[in-house]
């Protein structure tokens, strides 16, 4: 079975816990406004703007193989990585037999609910939570989020949720009012030391002309946003 895939970091410090390569699949079913890859969106990948190259998972633990020992793990991405399913598991069963880590970086909009093969070589999931409304959610990305709040508190309450992840932008949606309510909405499922928040701060490079206008947020609004957390009971959120 051969997999899409857009390229591989090799190292990376910001895609899960440690140091870890880091594998984009190409194709994504959402239209994110602030995408900042929007080369990795089309399935088979517009030539003109990148190189998709066919792979087996033999052939991504090749390149995996030359940073032994100095990851943790590796975590796939994209674009969408969960469209690709079977090539994730066999991934991660092979990946697991070299002591490496296992990871998921996801939008959550395709359930986890009836993949217990993936589930059971996965160590933890990156899921972006990009609104708490769901109307919202349709206007920032194309689609409602139940999925994505489904799979949220599934994998929470399966210990494999390693972190939730909001971009955060005041030109698009309320971020004070839609961090606390996904705070609230997760915090029965919440245990000191399991999974922890990132709020991302929107940036325009790399997205597209038309909303290169949408505001950043400043750092008092991120700190109003992480303490807002911390108030809910949240020990550690990670602000970028
Ligand atoms: S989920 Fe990621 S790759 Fe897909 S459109 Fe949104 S930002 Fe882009």
């Amino acid at each position: 079975m051969k997999a899409r895939v857009n390229k591989i970091i090799p190292f990376s410090s910001v895609d899960g816990p440690g140091n870890r390569t880091a594998i984009f699949l190409q194709g994504c079913n959402i239209n994110c406004l602030y995408c900042h890859n929007p080369e990795t969106r089309d399935r088979y990948g517009d030539q003109k703007l990148t190189t998709v190259t066919e792979m087996s998972a033999d052939e991504v633990l090749e390149k995996v193989k030359k940073q032994l020992p100095f990851v943790r793990g590796i975590t796939v991405s994209g674009g969408e990585c969960m469209l690709q399913p079977d090539f994730l598991t066999e991934l991660f069963t092979k990946t697991k037999k070299l002591g490496l880590s296992t990871m998921i970086d996801t939008n959550g909009t395709i359930d986890f609910a009836d993949k217990q093969d993936l589930l059971d070589v996965t160590d933890g999931v990156l899921l972006d939570v990009k609104a708490f409304d769901s109307d919202i959610h349709r206007k920032i990305t194309g689609a409602g989020n139940e999925t994505v709040i489904a799979n949220a508190r599934l994998l929470a309450s399966i210990d494999k949720l390693e972190e939730i992840r909001c971009v955060i932008c005041p030109s698009l949606y309320d971020g004070k009012q839609s961090v606390r309510a996904i705070g609230e909405m997760m915090l029965d499922l919440y245990k000191p030391h399991s999974f922890h928040f990132k709020l991302i701060s929107y940036r325009p490079m790399g997205v597209r002309a038309e909303y290169a206008h949408m505001l950043t947020p400043g750092t008092d609004y991120m700190n109003d946003l992480a303490g807002i957390l911390s108030e809910l009971g949240y020990e550690e959120t990670i602000v970028v």
